[in-house]
């Protein structure tokens, strides 16, 4: 049986729509069978209709067999946070690696960060105790941490990585990312296949940029993850190469990590290849790992080449490049 993946796609606001229309572009080269369809959502679909995330976009995303997501811009929390909740998008997926052709201090850097989606800070609760005083709570639950521990394992025994990192901070945190780390070194027995480290966060950041090629996967909480992923992106030349994955039992939406970028919007000039390579994530969910294996070698011969957006010191505009990596694809088939 070979019926269409029904795929809801949010473009978005700023960049999201070009970089969105460069992942579709390929996406559809592939020959696997798509059917896209495209919801509003985010600044401009607010100001128009006065919701952010319009019902209607939210019940398609449900209903879908995943989610291609752009950027939005003032309104990322209603969009992008309800929608990993919707979905319940646990895992953050942060691949990072460093390409032939761009200049970067590491060019051995290949790591992946495993970002607890649900909880930590994010929870969003914070309160006014007084006028001058406020609190934001971190929850740190069980469930949630086992959970994330046992996707970031099982995630590095399916891609052949050989190391988890846990990243924490249990020595002043120590109920909470105390919690968080008793989980990870319980599931990291159930592994024995893997070799387990345990990095302290301020120390982790410090030798993330001394020397990344020491990582493989990284598993964490939800704010120290956000925060090490966008190091991540800047140790391989930046967030036009850093796609993310949000996946869940039942649900996954992708998305590039950067945002809306507002001052290149509308010109061309945004790097697809974040969102090219959120495209070959998508491919690898759904099991289409030589279409996924096409993609992502097409990206980098053409990133290899020079045939490159402004960011990476090439002069195609966003579609030109999609349109290089389907030539590389068509070459290479
Ligand atoms: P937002 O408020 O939506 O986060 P932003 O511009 O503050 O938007 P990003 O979109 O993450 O944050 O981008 C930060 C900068 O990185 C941009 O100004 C732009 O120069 C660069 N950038 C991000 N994404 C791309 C891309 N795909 N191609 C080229 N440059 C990019």
């Amino acid at each position: 049986m070979n019926s269409a993946y029904p795929i809801a796609v949010i473009p978005g606001d700023g960049i999201g729509p070009e970089v969105v229309a460069a992942e579709l572009k390929v996406l559809e080269a592939t020959g696997v069978p798509f059917e896209f369809t495209t919801y509003p959502a985010g600044d401009t679909c607010e100001a128009e209709t006065g919701r952010a995330l319009p019902e209607e976009t939210l019940q398609a995303a449900l209903a879908s067999k995943a989610v291609i997501f752009g950027a939005a811009g003032n309104t990322a929390a209603d969009v992008i946070l309800r929608l990993r909740v919707e979905l319940g998008a646990f895992a953050n997926v942060r691949p990072t690696r460093a390409f032939p052709g761009v200049a970067c201090l590491f060019p051995q850097t290949d790591l992946v960060i495993v970002r607890e989606n649900s909880e930590c800070l994010y929870a969003g609760i914070e309160n006014t105790i007084v006028p001058g005083v406020v609190t934001a709570t971190r929850v740190i639950t069980e469930r949630a941490s086992y959970r994330i521990a046992r996707y970031a394992f099982q995630y590095a025994r399916d891609n052949r990585r050989s190391k988890v990192t846990t990243v924490h901070k249990a020595n002043v945190l120590r109920k909470s990312d105390g919690l968080f780390l008793r989980c990870c070194r319980q599931v990291a027995d159930e592994f024995s296949d893997l070799a387990f480290e345990e990095g302290l966060v301020d120390s982790v950041a410090m030798r993330m940029v001394l020397s990344p090629e020491d990582f493989d996967v990284i598993v964490t909480t939800n704010l120290f993850g956000d925060i090490l992923s966008d190091l991540a992106a800047g140790l391989v030349g930046g967030l036009g190469l850093c796609p993310s994955a949000n996946l869940g039992d039942h649900h996954a939406l992708f998305e590039p990590v950067h945002g809306t970028a507002p001052r290149i919007a509308g010109k061309g000039l945004a790097n697809p290849a974040a969102a090219i390579m959120c495209g070959a994530m998508l491919l690898r969910y759904l099991g289409r790992i030589e279409a996924a294996d096409s993609v992502d070698k097409a990206l980098v011969r053409c990133i290899e080449k020079g045939r490159t957006t402004y960011d990476l010191g090439g002069g195609l505009s966003t579609m030109e490049m999609a349109e290089h990596v389907v030539r590389e694809m068509q070459r290479s088939s």
